[in-house]
């Protein structure tokens, strides 16, 4: 037999995890955590559905905390396999795990200790693309550049037959993970698939087209429009890619000598990651970095890693560019430039990604007239900016052109990683072309072969 049951974004956006059962084995396909809406959130203490120490092996698409997070706590319970994944997927872990750790300890609501954190990066093993892994007997998995994020994978598993099947071939299962579109400034266009009988597509945009202006001439004009107001734009970004992403773009716009601040720890760790990981960029990017031996060479920039340096910040007069983390305005220290800035009519908050309903991003986006920091009401008085050109995540025609190497239409196709109305949009585009689409609910169970 083989089956999948669907542990997480399954009708949502995070919490990425899924069951493979193979005969009387258990394997796990990403292990995130559910973030923002506290009902999700309690998803986060479901029950597996085997022991976790049953587990032989776990598949890890990137290292984002909605694919990655609830690792740690896949271990505390017993797990001990290996954990596949790229090598910089293990090094983006290394900052995220324990910091995800520690964030839930301040919280008072852990999940896992760091301790878990560490056992889980121990467990890490580091895997090229294009070369087939052996996960187990009969189970091999090959990882492809899916173009999301540095070191990001989809996934090829292959299957060979159990005696009681009665075709006596191998199957595919292609999970897609997170696809990014090709258009980023620093990675390059997901791989796409040749073969899969059964598929687990992403469908974030699953009923949306990105504009297609390009990143940078939005960056471009809404820094040109604070260096003449001599103002503050605040970018709210993460601290992994985004970040990176805004200020790789600086070096090509034409917006004088405006300073441009990276606000965060992480960001500041996260590109000493990128910079060891050129064969993992865009050709352009990768060539560049071993040319100059630095990625990100605007003459303005300033990264701020300590919280001297964060406070510093606004001791320079604008005008000025901030890109701090988190991304969607749920912690961090943009929360501290928001209140600085939301109240002055003459700034700018630019959002750069996908804003979960129910965040500040989301509320921003939304037109809300206050924003709740710290239990104080601060009024939006801000222009209010959406960088859609940056979005990690293909829209519906590029997840198109992503499936259109396949040789046949998939078995199956299970759509995860979306919000009902993505998912419905994307289950009736790929239903009528004659495809078999499941939309699955959260903890189903699909029997893919008998
Ligand atoms: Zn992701």
């Amino acid at each position: 037999m083989l089956a999948i049951e669907f542990l997480g974004a399954a009708g949502t956006v995070t919490g990425s995890k899924y069951s493979i059962t193979y005969g009387n084995r258990h394997f796990m396909v990403d292990c995130g955590m559910f973030q923002g809406d506290p009902e999700l959130a309690e998803r986060n203490h479901q029950n597996w559905p085997v022991p976790a120490r049953d587990y032989e092996a776990l598949l890890l698409t990137h290292a984002h905390i909605d694919h990655s997070g609830a690792i740690p706590r896949l271990v505390a319970d017993g797990f001990s396999g290996p954990i596949l994944c790229t090598e910089p997927t293990i090094e983006l872990c290394e900052l995220l795990l324990p910091d995800s750790a520690k964030i839930m300890r301040l919280e008072g609501s852990p999940l896992y200790g760091e301790e878990h954190a560490a056992r889980a990066l121990e467990l890490m093993e580091g895997c090229n693309y294009y070369r087939q892994y052996e996960v187990g007997p009969g189970v091999g998995v090959t990882f492809f550049d899916a173009g999301h994020i540095l070191g990001s994978a989809w996934l090829e598993l292959e299957f060979d037959p159990l005696p009681d099947w009665s075709k006596q071939e191998p199957v595919r299962l292609v999970f897609s993970g997170d696809l990014g579109r090709g258009l980023g400034p620093m990675l390059a266009a997901p791989d796409r698939p040749e073969r899969a009988d059964f598929l687990v597509l992403e469908s974030t945009y699953g009923g949306r087209l990105h504009s297609r202006v390009s990143a940078a001439g939005q960056l471009q004009e809404v820094v040109e429009r604070t260096r003449r107001r001599k103002s503050t734009l605040v970018i709210p970004a993460f601290a992994v890619q985004r970040s990176q992403d805004i200020a790789y773009l600086f070096e090509t716009l034409d917006v004088g000598n405006i300073s441009l601040y990276i606000d965060s720890p992480m960001a500041a760790r996260a590109i000493r990651v990128f910079e060891r990981y050129p064969d993992y960029l865009s050709r352009n990017a990768g060539q560049l970095l071993n040319e100059y031996d630095q990625l990100l060479r605007y003459p303005h920039l300033r990264i701020c890693e300590t919280t001297e340096q964060s406070r510093s910040i606004l001791n320079f007069r604008p005008p000025r560019v901030i890109v701090s983390a988190s991304g969607m305005a749920e912690g961090g220290r943009v929360l501290h430039h928001l209140r600085h800035h939301l109240p002055d009519a003459r700034s700018t908050i630019m959002l750069a990604g996908y804003q979960c309903e129910g965040t500040r991003g989301w509320q921003l986006l939304c037109g809300d007239p206050y924003l709740d920091i710290d239990g104080r009401a601060i009024p939006v008085r801000a222009e209010i900016e959406s960088l859609d050109g940056l979005s990690g995540h293909a829209d519906y025609a590029e997840i198109q052109e992503w499936l259109s190497e396949l040789e046949s239409p998939p078995q199956t196709t299970f759509l995860v990683h979306g919000d009902e109305e993505s998912l419905l949009a994307q289950q009736n585009r790929l239903s009528q072309q004659g495809w078999q689409v499941e939309v699955p609910e959260h903890r189903q169970r699909f029997v893919l072969l008998r």
